[in-house]
């Protein structure tokens, strides 16, 4: 009899979860800007070279991390966010799986600085696919900086298979906006091969959206409110004259988190039904609060589809308050009410 299983080395580990959660420079995007929120910060600047092929930098003025979760957070499984299996149905924050940044580490290389307020210096570190560069002690501001460089540096296959810079940024655009969105108290910037994209000031869910998008965004929002024991609703839809034959703005955030479901774009749908001419697609931003326990993040690496416990309720409570919304709306003028 001969054994052949053996247990694959760390940084084999690490790549292989990366194939999972890291598909593109828009993905380390995301995990970063997820990880700057958690720490609390009210300052996050993205900074994107090559539409993030060559640099994906997030610098946060967060908590921080010290010396030993400075080298720690590179570890596969190693999160501050929960500590037992429970904790996945009262989370608080983005991140739980303590996955991203070992996974980021394994594919691209990562120099990296944080310092905890009160510490007087902090930490420089450079890994680079998995392996520990250098790590030294640093003057630094307040909280922390990750830079993400030569993203599938070691994976040929993945590098040649990214689209276009222009195909990419849309990416990394799509998920700046739907942590800035979710986030409006958070001052973002977005700079993009030296140039500033985003400047997005502290403010409310209206204003936010209306810097993001733009144009006449504030004269095509329709407030809706609705407050129950399963689901709190607020956010805005688009006036049904503003609608469009593409998809383009339809935003749904559970518990401060861009989530899809084609079962819920359908309560809207329907809320709309006898306004719309045929194909045309209404543009909505609703803000969803449930429970912790109601619902299962953990379905997914990438977290945009959750379960809910009782999909149907929350169906028939959001068509109903988007319905009075419009109702309210096509017979009376609109109340610009600031929200
Ligand atoms: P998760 O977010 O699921 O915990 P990550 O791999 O993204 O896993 O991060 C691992 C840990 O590193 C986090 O739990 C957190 O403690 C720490 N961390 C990551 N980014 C930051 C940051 N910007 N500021 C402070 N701590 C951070
Ligand atoms: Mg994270």
């Amino acid at each position: 009899m001969s054994s052949i299983i053996q247990l694959l080395p760390d940084h084999v580990a690490n790549q292989i979860a990366a194939g999972e959660v890291v598909q593109r420079p828009a993905s380390v995007v995301k995990e970063l800007l997820e990880n700057a929120v958690d720490a609390q910060a009210t300052d996050i600047k993205l900074i994107v070279k090559d539409a993030g092929k060559t640099l994906v930098q997030v610098i946060d003025n967060g908590i921080g991390m010290s010396v030993t979760d400075a080298r720690l957070c590179f570890e596969r499984h190693a999160t501050s966010k929960i500590r037992q299996a429970e904790d996945l149905f009262a989370l608080h924050t983005k991140g739980f799986r303590g996955e991203a940044l070992a996974s980021i580490a394994a594919i691209a290389h990562v120099e990296m600085k944080t310092r905890q307020e009160q510490e007087e210096l902090g930490t420089h570190i450079v890994i680079e696919g998995s392996k520990f560069v250098a790590q030294e002690p640093a003057v630094l501001p307040k909280g922390t900086s990750f830079a993400i460089k030569n993203l599938f540096f070691n994976i040929p296959a993945r590098r040649n298979f990214l689209k276009s810079d222009h195909v990419e940024f849309r990416h990394v655009l799509d998920e700046f906006q739907r942590v800035a969105m979710a986030h409006p108290g958070i001052h973002f910037t977005l700079i993009h091969n030296g140039s500033e994209t985003f400047n997005l000031p502290s403010s409310n869910y209206r204003q936010r959206i209306v810097n993001i998008f733009a144009g006449k965004t504030n004269e095509k929002l329709v407030p809706v409110a609705e407050e129950t024991d399963i689901l709190s609703i607020q956010g805005f839809v688009g006036k049904p004259e503003f609608a469009k034959k593409n998809k383009g703005e339809q935003f749904f955030f559970v518990n401060d988190r861009f989530i899809r479901s084609s079962y819920l774009h359908h309560a809207i749908m329907s809320a709309y039904e006898g306004l719309l001419r045929d194909g045309m697609q209404p543009s909505y931003f609703l803000y969803l609060q449930v429970p912790a326990h109601s619902i299962d993040i953990n379905i997914h690496p990438t977290k945009t589809e959750i379960k809910f416990d009782d999909e149907q309720a929350l169906y028939a409570i959001l068509r109903s308050a988007v319905k009075h919304s419009l109702g309210q709306f096509n017979v009376a003028p609109v109340l610009d009410f600031e929200r």
